[in-house]
């Protein structure tokens, strides 16, 4: 083999070594290459890692914090919720137990006075009888000859015929009188009263019978037709001994007490008229003789019994009685009073329960009153009276808003059975705090329990400060059902004629007219539709002209009646409903299923109305209520209309939006009137539409935060509201502003 054999191979072996270390070298390199890069996308992978880890230790830390200030806010708020209902447990307690001290110390106090009432009766009775037994005894005949020539003397001055005496003349020939002494009258003495009777009575002839009787102790006593003339010593002993038994006081001793009454007892010759109970069925007596009496006259019976004259016959007069008739028997004695029924009036009442006589019945004792006013009396005439123009806040939106009440006004509450009517009344009560106003509530053929508790209502509210309850209750004879109503109204009047305003609510009338139909049906008057008597439209129409706004010159005052009546199954156009409606100046409908549908209080919109009451509405509120009625009352078609339909248009789905919200915004709780600046408010903000957007179960929510934050931002919104002016453009300006504001904190 040459040496260029070898050369040649060994050429050949370096190029293909060479070519091998290039082709090596390159894949080395790239094989490098990518590792580095993987390397390095792996250390930034890493890094990027770490960076995550470090920032959700943060936030792990920080939401860490965050959730631990949360827990710390709930519990504050869960611990200050215990706290306050905590509270409320302990002042609910305390209320309880006041209430229930209230009422044992009542209790006690009633039964103390009902004691003291029958001691002084016991006593009285033991002391007259003892005074009568002595002075039988021991009586001085000079003394008795005074007194006799006292009663001729009297005789002369006040003796003298009454029309029904005359009238009897002319059927009758001659006279009949008859005397009655304790000893044998004298001739002298006897000629002289025959001579009277002639002189007077213009008679030839007088028949006296004579009758002696020594329980009459001294004096005479003259009776002439159903006129009695009594001079007797147990005539004045007998007035003494009822005189004691008036007051029932707790303070001082029974016979002190009588000592001190006595020089107020008038001793002289009492002139009455009497009759006699001819029979008596259910509360309702025949009295013949009376033939002088008044029709609504009160008629004393024997106890603490009244009766009222009902019905004026020929022989005979129709007296209902009023309260307990247990006692009462044919042939009794009655006498007349000769005054229209009258109860008690003035300040002494407020915050007192009385029933229909104007008498304490929440055993506080007494009451002081300095005057009385009769039961039934004339309405104010056209010249005495002026047009409503004051509101009268019934502190309810649906009302306000809707059917608004001016002082003055007469405003039926009409519903049926159980659908708050009472709560609307006692609402508006409770809302005239510190508006002064005098309430009045008339509770008619109620259950006591009932009555009881709108008094506690009443009372824990506050609104006892300024009102009255008359109650006639179901368990009471039906004539103190009739005259509750008119009590009310009396003692409304008072108020009224002294310039003040006055709320009247007859709780419900409906049971009034039941009694009146009870009470004619028991006198024999020809029933009429429905068996009611034909003037139990009068029964109604004269008690409702009573309430009046009076003319500045005849006093100023005024009196709103707010009367009640219970349908039977909604129907307004029975025979009560349709007279009532027909008197008053608008209604107010209640409907039992919006009642159960939630709609509380629950006001027909479409079927209440107020006739007046518009010209006494604020002006801010009449802005807002405007629109108000027009769109419940689109709403409430469309509403009945779209039961049937699924596809609406976009206006009727507004439509119907916005009903819905504004019907939830009427909605409002019981015993929580609301200011009328507050309705204003919301009434306004729902106009404009910013409720549209709120849930219907939020919107009581945004109703209470929306008032606190305009409040907040516009104190001085009451006054101007309160002016009665309309708001100025500026004023509803800054409102929209303050709403939109309050939206967008919301958000
Ligand atoms: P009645 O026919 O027995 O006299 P009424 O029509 O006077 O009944 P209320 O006694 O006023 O009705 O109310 C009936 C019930 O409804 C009561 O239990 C009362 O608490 C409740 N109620 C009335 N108004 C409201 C209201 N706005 N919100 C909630 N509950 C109410
Ligand atoms: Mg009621």
């Amino acid at each position: 083999m040459s040496g260029w054999t070898i050369l040649y191979g060994i050429i050949n072996f370096l190029i293909l070594a060479g070519a091998l270390f290039l082709i090596g070298r390159k894949m080395v390199a790239k094989m490098i290459a990518s590792r580095r890069e993987r390397i390095e996308n792996d250390l930034r992978r890493s890094e990027e890692a770490r960076v995550n880890a470090v920032r959700l230790r943060e936030d792990l830390t920080h939401s860490g914090e965050r959730r631990e200030a949360q827990a710390e806010e709930i519990r504050r708020e869960t611990e200050a919720q215990l706290e306050e209902l905590r509270s409320e447990g302990r002042a609910k307690d305390r209320e309880t137990k006041e209430n229930v001290d209230n009422l044992t110390r009542r209790t006690v106090e009633q039964q103390m006075l009902e004691t003291r009432r029958a001691l002084t009766d016991e006593v009285s009775t033991v002391m007259t009888e003892a005074a009568a037994e002595k002075l039988r005894r021991e009586a001085d005949p000079a003394e008795l000859r005074t007194l006799d020539e006292r009663f001729l003397r009297r005789l002369e001055a006040e003796l003298a015929p009454t029309g029904a005496d005359l009238a009897r003349l002319l059927e009758d020939s001659g006279l009949k009188a008859v005397l009655s002494a304790g000893r044998e009258p004298d001739e002298a003495t006897l000629s002289r009263v025959i001579e009277l009777l002639r002189q007077r009575f213009g008679v030839e002839s007088v028949q006296l019978e004579i009758q002696v009787e020594p329980a009459l102790i001294g004096g005479m006593k003259l009776k002439v037709g159903d006129t009695v003339y009594d001079g007797t010593l147990s005539h004045m002993l007998e007035t003494v001994r009822r005189s004691f038994t008036e007051g029932d006081s707790l303070e001082g001793d029974v016979v002190d007490g009588a000592l001190k009454r006595l020089p107020e007892i008038g001793l002289d010759v009492d002139v009455f008229q009497t009759g006699r109970v001819s029979s008596l069925s259910d509360g309702i007596c025949r009295v013949t003789g009376l033939s002088d009496v008044m029709a609504g006259e009160m008629i004393r019976f024997k106890g603490d019994l009244r009766g009222m004259v009902m019905d004026l016959d020929r022989n005979n007069v129709g007296v209902v009685l009023l309260g307990n008739y247990d006692n009462v028997q044919e042939g009794d004695e009655v006498f007349r009073t000769g005054r229209i029924i009258e109860v008690p009036v003035g300040e002494a009442l407020i915050g007192r329960v009385v029933d229909a006589l104007g008498r304490p019945v929440d055993g506080k004792g007494l009451i002081h009153a300095t005057e009385t006013r009769p039961v039934e009396n004339r309405a104010p005439g056209v010249i005495e009276r002026k047009s409503v123009s004051v509101p009268m806040q019934t502190g309810i939106k649906a009302i306000d808003a809707l059917v608004p009440i001016g002082r003055g006004q007469r405003e039926l509450i009409i519903g049926d059975r159980q659908t708050g009517k009472t709560a609307i009344a006692l609402d508006t009560i409770i809302n005239q705090k510190g508006k002064d106003m005098i309430c009045i509530y008339v509770a008619v053929g109620q259950k006591e329990s009932t009555v009881a508790s709108v008094v506690e209502k009443l009372r824990s509210h506050g609104a006892m400060d300024y009102s009255i309850v008359v109650c006639a209750n179901a368990s009471e004879p039906a004539p103190m059902l009739y005259i509750a109503p008119y009590v009310g109204a009396a003692m409304g009047e008072y108020f009224m004629h002294q310039g003040k305003d006055v709320l009247i609510v007859y709780d419900d009338l409906s049971k009034q007219a039941v009694a009146y139909r009870e009470i004619s049906l028991l006198l024999h008057r020809p029933p009429g539709r429905e068996a009611y008597p034909g003037d139990v439209f009068y029964l109604h129409s004269r008690l409702l002209e009573r309430a009046a706004r009076l003319a500045p010159e005849y006093g100023g005052g005024s009196m709103t009646a707010l009367p009640i009546i219970e349908t039977q199954a909604g129907d307004i156009s029975a025979y009560i409903p349709t007279n009532v409606i027909s008197i008053t100046d608008g209604q107010i409908f209640l409907e039992t299923d919006l009642f159960n549908a939630g709609v509380r209080p629950a006001i027909n919109v479409g079927l209440s109305v107020s006739r007046v009451g518009g010209a006494a509405q604020l002006g801010a509120m009449k802005q807002v209520a405007g629109r108000l009625r027009m769109d419940l009352a689109q709403y409430r078609e469309l509403a009945a209309f779209s039961q049937f339909g699924s596809d609406l248009d976009k206006a009727t789905q507004a439509t119907l939006h916005r009903g819905d919200r504004m019907t939830e915004l009427l909605k409002q709780g019981q015993y929580a009137p609301m200011d009328a600046a507050d309705q204003v408010i919301v009434l306004f903000a729902a106009n404009e539409g910013y409720a549209d957007d709120v849930e219907l179960k939020d919107v009581a929510a945004f109703e209470r935060d929306l008032i606190r934050c305009v409040r907040h931002a516009m104190p001085e919104l009451d006054d101007e509201i309160m002016t009665g002016k309309k708001l100025s453009p500026e004023t509803l300006q800054r409102l929209r502003d303050c709403i939109a504001d309050f939206k967008k904190q919301q958000r």
